[in-house]
C-alpha cells in the first residue's frame, strides 16, 4: 500500500510540473497576451497524460473520451480569437499557388518539334526545345514557325551553326536586331 501511495505522489508531482505551463498560459490568456493556438498545443500535450494517469485518481475516462475535457477547457464563454484557427487550416489547404501553371501540367501532348517525341512542358515544347526557343528568341533568331503552343510534331527543328559559324550567326542576328 505504501508503494502505491509513493507512486501516486510521484505521479501527482509529475502532473503538477506538467500543468505549470498550462497555468502560466491561462494567466497570460486572461491578460490577453497569448493566443488560443498555444493553449491548444498545451492541451494536446496534456491529453495523453490525462488518459494515462486518470484511472489512478479514479477519474472515469468515459471510454476513450479522456481527451475531451482537455479540449473542452479552451475558452469557456470566451469568443475564440477568430482568425487564428481557420487561417491555420486554410493556409495548408492551398493558399499559395505553385509557380508552374496548371495548363503546362496537361502534358499528354508531345513536343512541337518534329521527331523529338518528348512530352511537352512549356508552351508546347519539351524542356530542351523550350530552352532552345528561348535562346533563339534572345538572340533574335527565333524562326516564325516556332510558335507558342504549336501543334505536336509540327515544327521543323533547326540546326544551329557551331564554332566560328555560331559566333558569326550571332553577330549577324545582333546586327539585324539593332
Ligand atoms: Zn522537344
Amino acid at each position: 500500500m505504501s508503494v502505491d501511495k509513493a507512486f501516486r505522489e510521484m505521479v501527482r508531482n509529475e502532473i503538477e510540473a506538467q500543468l505549470k505551463p498550462l497555468r502560466d498560459l491561462v494567466s497570460r490568456l486572461e491578460a490577453g497576451t497569448s493566443d488560443l493556438d498555444s493553449l491548444r498545443s498545451v492541451a494536446e500535450q496534456l491529453a495523453p497524460l490525462a488518459s494515462a494517469v486518470g484511472p489512478l485518481f479514479g477519474v472515469a475516462s468515459g471510454g476513450g473520451r479522456a481527451s475531451a475535457p482537455a479540449a473542452g477547457r479552451r475558452s469557456p464563454g470566451r469568443p475564440p480569437k477568430s482568425a487564428a484557427a481557420p487561417a491555420a487550416s486554410s493556409s495548408s489547404a492551398g493558399g499559395k499557388r505553385r509557380g508552374r501553371k496548371p495548363a503546362d501540367e496537361g502534358g499528354a501532348r508531345d513536343c512541337a518539334i518534329q521527331g523529338c517525341g518528348k512530352p511537352s512542358r512549356t508552351k508546347g515544347y519539351c524542356a530542351a526545345h523550350y530552352q532552345k526557343l528561348r535562346m533563339l528568341e534572345k538572340t533574335n533568331r527565333r524562326p516564325s514557325e516556332w510558335k507558342d503552343y504549336a501543334a505536336p510534331n509540327s515544327v521543323e527543328d533547326i540546326k544551329l551553326p557551331r564554332g566560328r559559324a555560331a559566333a558569326k550567326a550571332l553577330a549577324e542576328a545582333q546586327k539585324n536586331a539593332g
